[in-house]
């Protein structure tokens, strides 16, 4: 432990070093206590419970069979597990609604067998039947094991980012963004929990989620990936997700769990354009203090895998930079797992990047940078490559040895040697109802009121409405991407069972209430999607007044609108603002002077402040997946009341795209920061009052076991039961390098009936006021801290040794 003297506000004053996992262990503890995930995952555990040193034991034991194993593979074989292919370059047929997806069995023989390869990713174009999962499965594993020398079952992959989305029966969930929304981890867990079973009933035993991400820039076409802006929230989340994918104990030897894939490593989410895979500039201690925690956290948890940013940071593509690969990640945070790269990205720095003059000086680079496997994923040039640099003596087989031990470690852990093939047992509970409702559940406590004037909401059951706008009556709008197809479009592949908001108003007020008119397109040109399919007939004059029209004989109009589904470079924009088309259609709605509810279906905050003033009522919902029609019409109708708390900043103006932990120069101007709804706002049918914040010392010294208690009460002073979540908000006062105005350091949600209070109480420890200094130490610095609990806050001083 190294002491620093400093002067600050002319006092000598201690600054300790801590260590860098700050976020301690306290927490995680706190949230698995408070957490723990109950019912329907216990009994998705129950018949796979293993006695928590089961894990332990093997681990030695597994050592021992990489090192068995390892020593008998030869240098083509040990390259080949390397290498990653995606399903499309092993296939016959794409697999489209009307075509069945066939495998090319001589394609995938010759990877497997001639080519070693480790690893197999992704859908060709859509998602399979669990049917065809398990044949190609077996197929694949039946020739990884059967007919090669060492028999290496191939390690598949997949991106079940919001339930296993690439298995046509499986559980969809709210997009992750939603999930923040929900401020409640047991959800996140559970939702994991249930995702790695049906993966696994597909027989595929490892997940490229979470998104680690920390979503800053809200033009970014990932955000609705990440678990929001804030870096606390994004670990806690992160940390839920891995333990509901991987066990309370890391088992995933279970048959029901799967590896997890920390992605993406590192600084990914805060492009300057805000456009996907385009160069961010992020200083050493920003990285630091706002996107490397969420890493850091789940290698504590026990992530197996790790995915890079497929872009660059200050001028270095990550995927070349061994300074954060192996430095950062393996020896400062102490990463066992194996890294895998992003798409193509290897290729990249010689064809994109242009910081490897040949392909093969790329792979030199990735390699000696760290990267473990490469997702390369069309052909075989990474392993021909590879295995031509170590005969050239140019990169040491003692490295390859290092990539190869971590990856058969996670196949080893994962008990596919003892088992490669799908579990047949698992599939009688994928897509159940039981499932369905954990989905229902977290749409519902998503679902996050921003705006409800006079009492607008909730409607009158009797009341005649209107219902309009783009993403009224499609169910992938709910979805986004990564949704049976990359760009989750493909409408026609959702099943018909799964709600709309128009249908399920319908089945809520009576078709006979409900009038639709779809009122407008995305935008002025059609979207992609349609595009591609022939431009759509739509004349928007004659929508728009048909809509009008209609209003005039509804008591109340809904007005669902947002974004098509994208995902990735296809999803870039070039304007934050909700296009015209969309804009045009609430204004002359607004205009009928009918009361207004704008439902708001988007993996990003759209802006909206033109037609917000005569809109009585705002409802965001993110993307809440495939129970999320049902959710807003409960929401809408007053079946259930509304508890989600944003988790970005809502902003008003294009320019004023600032996170709400920004430092105090930001608005300490008079043209100061003005979003539109801050981060952590919603609104409920109830009300809440805090009382009595309170701490059990006002003065604490800095010291090892530095915690500070903090308590305050809130009250149901309304009408109904209703959900509040308690946020702690932490400002450090005054330190050296500027403070951010407030960070949140904790959050839980308590219910309440009308009337009734509860005490929630906090734990602040050292680490909570840590921060990178001048010299990019991490540190805690004495001095006054500023706890803010809804409208309360109280003030408490660090004092030095
Ligand atoms: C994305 C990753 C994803 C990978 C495999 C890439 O384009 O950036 O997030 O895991 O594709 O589908």
């Amino acid at each position: 432990m190294k002491n620093h003297i400093m002067k600050r506000n002319f006092t000598k004053r201690k600054r300790q070093r801590t260590q860098f996992p700050w976020i301690l262990k306290v927490i995680s503890v706190f949230f698995i206590m408070l957490f723990t995930v109950t019912g329907l995952s216990q009994s998705l555990n129950g018949e796979v419970q293993l006695s928590q040193n089961y894990s332990q034991t093997k681990s030695s034991e597994i050592d021992k069979k990489v090192e068995n194993l390892l020593s008998k593979m030869t240098l083509s074989e040990k390259v080949g597990q390397m290498t990653q292919i995606t399903l499309q370059a092993v296939s016959k047929t794409e697999g489209k609604v009307d075509q069945k997806y066939e495998v090319d069995p001589e394609k995938l023989r010759e990877a497997i067998t001639k080519y070693h390869i480790g690893s197999i990713l992704n859908v060709y174009s859509s998602a399979l039947t669990l049917d065809e999962w398990h044949q190609l499965i077996t197929q694949i594993q039946d020739i990884a094991t059967k007919e090669t020398s060492n028999g290496i079952p191939v390690l598949y992959g997949i991106d079940a980012i919001h339930g296993a989305n690439y298995t046509r029966e499986a559980t969809l969930f709210p997009q992750n963004i939603a999930m923040a929304a929900t401020r409640n981890p047991s959800l996140v867990e559970k939702s994991a929990a249930i995702t790695a079973y049906e993966m696994r009933a597909s027989g595929i035993a490892w997940n490229f989620n979470p998104v680690l991400d920390v979503g800053r820039n809200p033009l970014w076409p990932r955000l609705y990936e990440t678990f929001g802006e804030d870096t606390y929230l994004v670990s806690t989340m992160g940390e839920a997700y891995i333990e509901g994918l991987s066990g309370e104990n890391n088992q995933i030897v279970a048959t029901d769990k799967v590896a997890g894939c920390a992605k993406h490593y590192l600084g990914y989410s805060f492009p300057l354009s805000g456009k996907d895979r385009t160069p961010a500039w992020i200083p050493e201690r920003m990285l630091r203090d706002y996107f490397l925690p969420p890493f850091q956290k789940a290698i504590e948890t026990g992530i197996h895998t790790v995915m890079v940013n497929s872009s660059e940071i200050n001028g270095i593509p990550v995927h070349s930079d061994r300074y954060l690969l192996t430095d950062v990640l393996r020896q400062e945070l102490g990463f066992k797992g194996f890294v895998v790269s992003d798409w193509e990205d290897v290729k990249n720095l010689y064809n994109r990047d242009r910081v490897a003059s040949s392909p093969k000086e790329a792979v030199f680079m990735a390699v000696m940078a760290g990267i473990d496997m490469s997702m390369v994923p069309y052909d075989f040039s990474f392993y021909n490559y590879l295995i031509e640099l170590v005969k050239e003596g140019k990169i040491p087989e003692s490295r390859i040895d290092e990539s190869v031990r971590r990856i058969l470690r996670v196949k080893f852990i994962l008990n596919l040697f003892e088992n490669p093939y799908p579990d047949l047992e698992l599939k009688s509970q994928v897509g159940s109802p039981e499932f369905a409702q954990v989905s229902l559940q977290a749409a519902r406590e998503a679902l996050t009121l921003l705006k409800n004037d006079n009492g607008l909401l909730p409607l009158d059951k009797n009341q005649k409405i209107l219902v309009t706008g783009p993403n009224a009556n499609l169910r992938s709008v709910l979805n986004g991407g990564w949704t049976y197809t990359w760009q989750g479009d493909e409408e026609s592949l959702y099943p018909k069972t799964q709600a709309t908001i128009l249908s399920a108003l319908q089945a809520k007020l009576g078709i006979a209430n409900v009038t639709y008119i779809e009122g407008s397109q995305f935008d002025e040109r059609p979207r992609v999607a349609d595009r591609r399919k022939g431009t759509r007939e739509f004349d928007q004059a004659v929508n728009i007044g048909q809509a009008v029209a209609a209003a005039k004989n509804a008591d109340v109009a809904i007005i669902v609108l947002g974004e098509p589904t994208y995902t990735e470079t296809p999803g870039n924009i070039h304007d934050l603002a909700l296009p015209r088309a969309q804009l045009k259609l609430a204004a002359a709605i607004e205009k009928t002077g009918i009361p207004v509810v704008l439902v708001l279906v988007e993996g990003r905050p759209r802006i909206i402040t033109p037609i917000v003033d005569d809109a009585q009522a705002i409802l965001m919902t993110y993307l809440p997946g495939a129970s999320g029609g049902e959710a807003i019409a409960e929401v809408l109708v007053g079946d259930y009341n509304p508890s989600g708390k944003l988790p970005i900043t809502y902003p008003r103006y294009p320019n004023d795209l600032v996170p709400y932990d920004h430092k105090p120069i930001e608005v300490d101007n008079p043209n100061k920061l003005d979003p539109l709804y801050p981060f952590g706002f919603g609104l409920s049918y109830t009300s809440f009052k805090y009382s009595n914040l309170q701490f059990d010392r006002n003065q604490i010294s800095l010291g090892e076991s530095l915690t500070i208690k903090v308590k305050v009460t809130v009250t149901n002073t309304g009408k109904r039961m209703g959900k509040e979540v308690v946020e702690l908000y932490l400002s450090d006062l005054y330190r050296s390098v500027s403070p951010p105005v407030k960070q949140l350091k904790r959050f839980q949600g308590v219910t309440l009936q009308p009337g009734e209070s509860k005490t929630v109480e906090f734990t602040l420890n050292q680490d909570d006021f840590a921060f990178h200094d001048r010299d990019n130490q991490i540190t805690v610095e004495p001095g006054e801290f500023k706890v803010a609990i809804g409208n309360l806050s109280n003030k408490f001083e660090l004092l030095p040794y």
